[in-house]
């Protein structure tokens, strides 16, 4: 069984005061966090999460929203916590020059520090699955500014496959790249808004016999749908939800 935290729930603008994208996965074999929005350690913090539940963080793409927390994440496991265990960090090619870079420019560099605990950074890999951490993975590409590297995951752990959307617009492809998911964590960024780089619940709405998973929760949620929370007929995620898979 895994559970899964839902740390930030909102779109990149925060809103309805939610946080930004982060959604911890503790497997059997250890803990994932996907997404790592720049209010990843006051959610953790929030939901008094310890980070060294995390094993393996997993970027789904270059937007700040899902990755600025990262260089913060990686000081408070250095100074507050005087991490030792390993930490592995997997996105979209060029990782960790990115996030190298995003550190440099926010004022914590992260190189040249003397640092606690082994920092791993890999890759997704192109068209196979593969063993990263607890889990084992496959990206595959979506429909999102293609500057930000944009990937969705579809993650197997223990006996359970979890598909994370990451943010996308819709695509034909979709239903195919997460069928037979056991929940699928989708972006849905608008209400009826018609975006080529975000989903709607609208389409979703219409669509959603095509999805073949067991379970479909909306995050990633924008004002217009953070308004709708509560009267929407697709489940809709919130900060500190808990599911279990
Ligand atoms: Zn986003
Ligand atoms: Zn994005």
């Amino acid at each position: 069984m895994t559970e899964i935290v839902f740390i930030g729930t909102s779109d990149a603008f925060g809103a309805g005061g939610r946080r930004q994208s982060a959604i911890l996965l503790r497997a059997p074999n250890g803990g994932v966090l996907l997404d790592c929005g720049a209010t990843t350690n006051s959610g953790l913090a929030d939901l008094q999460i310890d980070r060294a539940e995390i094993d393996t963080v997993l970027i789904s793409h270059f937007h700040g929203d899902h990755f600025a927390g990262l260089p913060l994440l990686l000081l408070a496991a250095l100074y507050e916590d005087q991490r030792v265990q390993p930490l592995r960090i997997v996105g979209p090619p060029g990782v960790e020059q990115r996030v190298r870079t995003l550190a440099q420019s926010m004022g914590h560099p992260i190189d040249d520090r003397a640092w606690t605990f082994p920092m791993h950074f890999e890759e997704y890999p192109r068209g196979a699955e593969a063993e990263l951490g607890p889990a084992r993975i496959r990206s595959f590409d979506v429909h999102h500014q293609p500057d930000s590297k944009p990937h969705g995951l579809i993650l197997t752990l223990g006996s359970q496959r979890i598909a994370y959307t990451g943010d996308t617009g819709w695509f034909d492809g979709l239903t195919r790249e997460v069928a037979g998911s056991d929940l699928l964590i989708c972006e849905c960024t608008y209400a009826s808004k018609n975006f080529k780089y975000h989903l709607s619940y609208e389409e979703l709405l219409a669509r959603r016999d095509q999805f073949d998973c067991g379970r479909l929760i909306l995050t990633h949620l924008g004002a217009e749908m953070t308004a709708l929370r509560g009267t929407c007929e697709l489940e809709t995620a919130d900060d500190g939800l808990h599911v279990s898979v």
